[in-house]
């Protein structure tokens, strides 16, 4: 059969291509710098393959993973002739009637799956039929009525084995229905499976009409005398019919846009390869809770493949039990910084980083420079993972925050100031340490020292004002020292430096000491000043022991 070729081309396609390589295995294709070669008979089932990764990639994420993982907890019952069946089993075997099994098992895309499985079963009334079990009534306890509710829980369990067998039989369609809704929809809609009107009841073949059988037909089609040429790839088509208004938040929606641009429309068509292509695009990022996130380094489909595959290992495989927010931007720095192999790529091209969030996608530029300051920041970073604060309903973790600003090129003096003033005024809800702080202020010198704001202060030196900060606080009156804290913060924050010296050497005066040089030799910028000021408090306010958490292992 037909060697197919498809090249590397914007961020969507490139989605589409790391995608396509996730779902038929890389072994299965040849890929030569930005060209990617296959052979046409790799279509063949490609339907299966298509939903077989994401439902691998997304298992445990799955409710229909949360309807037959329940197995598990049985069968060890059984098998302890429920002499271990204790009230929490009890009330985690009714949340799971409650919560899974009665819930799902009513839901309308379960429901339209059932005749696919088995049309002679009626899992609705298996649902309806459940029941929870033992209700202990007041002054009862668990103890006295365990006969009777061991007795029933037996029961429930024969109705539970049925349901689960049937879950795990069907896990095809059942499965399948949970990626379309969770995963496939953040990237695509409207058509094929995702049309609610489709007529066609099995996904599978749903798809394989849609997407797969077309470009059978487009290899079969003589293209001698096509006229027109698909706008991602350039290849001859014989109509316009294929546009690409099914991906989500494009601006590719040509039924909307047309009254606009009257014209658009003639210019978005598309061949029918790539449409497939495109319909890959689900499986190229990697999505939490419904925010995506791809990376397109498209240096080569090879580093395209790996970088994303790393990214999503760190999100999906490391911490399977721990899917917060901040994961996706964490699991982009490690997976990019641990490039070590590959440091010289690094150093080439900046990176696109396309982020999918709120129905929106979102762009930044992971530039040469923040990839550096990240690399140098690598042991700080980790120390600030799980720090964070709540203002108001807001939850803001250090980690994110500080990458945002980063990939933004902004510093992190508003950001220090604040972490700082929230702990040193003991408001509740900050979730860090003063050694914390010091490692934001231990990144800030690195974005400062790399955007060349700040030359003159080394690690070193912050570490000895860190040391004369803590040695301060020793000496002055504790009774005194909010009052310090607060006229020195404000000075800090208002950049004035005039004020913060008049405060710091009223203070050394008032305990009899020289003040140190870094002071007055220091402030030759307003980065310099902030940094030393802010190292200075780090000190004053944090016992310096912290800092092993906080602090830049490499300082010399
Ligand atoms: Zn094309």
């Amino acid at each position: 059969m037909r060697e197919i070729e498809c090249r590397t081309g914007d961020w969507l396609f490139n989605a589409g291509l790391v995608g396509f390589l996730n779902i038929v295995g890389k072994e299965n294709v040849r890929i030569e710098g930005q060209s990617l070669f296959f052979n046409a008979a790799l279509l063949d089932g490609f339907e299966e393959s298509y939903f077989a990764y994401f439902i691998k990639a997304y298992e445990k994420t799955l409710s229909w993973y949360k309807i037959i993982s329940y197995k598990e907890e049985m069968e060890r019952h059984r098998e302890a002739d429920f002499s271990d069946f204790d009230e929490l089993s009890l009330d985690r075997l009714n949340d799971y009637i409650a919560n899974v099994a009665k819930y799902y098992l009513k839901s309308s895309s379960y429901v339209s799956a059932y005749p696919l499985i088995d049309a002679t079963k009626d899992p609705v009334e298996w649902g309806k039929n459940l029941a929870k079990v033992g209700q202990l009534k007041k002054k009862e306890t668990f103890e006295e009525k365990r006969t009777e509710i061991i007795q029933n829980v037996k029961q429930v369990y024969v109705q539970l084995d049925e349901i689960i067998d049937f879950c795990q039989k069907g896990k095809k369609y059942l499965a399948a229905k949970n990626v379309i809704y969770t995963v496939i929809k953040n990237g695509w809609n409207g058509i094929s499976f995702l049309n609610p009107q489709t007529k066609e009841k099995d996904c599978y073949i749903d798809y394989r009409t849609n997407f797969v059988d077309p470009v059978l037909e487009h290899l079969e089609t003589d293209l001698e005398k096509a006229k027109f040429n698909c706008t991602t790839c350039n290849e001859p088509i014989k109509n316009m019919k294929l546009d690409l208004s099914f991906m989500n938040e494009t601006g590719f929606d040509t039924a909307r846009k047309t009254s606009h641009v009257w014209d658009f429309n003639n210019d978005i068509a598309v061949c029918p390869m790539c449409k497939l292509i495109y319909s890959c695009v689900p499986a190229g990022f990697t999505y939490v809770y419904g925010n995506g996130i791809f990376i397109n380094d498209s240096i080569n489909i090879d580093t395209l493949h790996a970088v994303n595959k790393k990214v999503h290992n760190e999100i999906l495989h490391h911490s399977t039990d721990n899917l917060t927010s901040t994961s996706p931007y964490r699991a982009l720095i490690e997976a990019i910084t641990n490039q070590t192999e590959d440091k010289r790529h690094y150093e080439l091209a900046d990176i696109q980083v396309v982020r999918y969030e709120n129905e929106t996608y979102r762009f930044n530029i992971l530039s040469k420079r923040a990839l550096k300051i990240f690399r140098e920041s690598k042991e700080a970073l980790k120390t600030i993972q799980k720090c964070g604060l709540k203002e108001g309903n807001l939850n803001i973790n250090f980690y994110q925050e500080t990458v945002r600003r980063l990939m933004n090129n902004e510093n992190l003096f508003t950001f220090i100031h604040k972490t700082m003033y929230l702990k040193v005024t003991n408001v509740s809800n900050t979730y860090y340490h003063m050694g914390h702080v010091g490692a934001l202020l231990s990144i800030n010198t690195n974005f400062l020292k790399e955007i060349e704001a700040m030359t003159d202060i080394s690690k070193g030196q912050i570490w000895h004002i860190n040391k004369c900060g803590t040695e301060f606080k020793k000496a002055y009156p504790e009774n005194k020292l909010s009052g310090f804290n607060y006229k020195i913060l404000n000075a800090l924050k208002t950049n004035n430096r005039d004020a913060f010296m008049d405060i710091i050497l009223n203070s050394y005066s008032y305990l009899g000491k020289a003040i140190p040089d870094f002071f007055l030799k220091a402030f030759t910028n307003d980065e310099t000043f902030k940094t030393v000021g802010y190292a200075f408090m780090v000190g004053v306010n944090g016992p310096l022991e912290n800092n092993e958490n906080g602090g830049n292992k490499d300082e010399e």
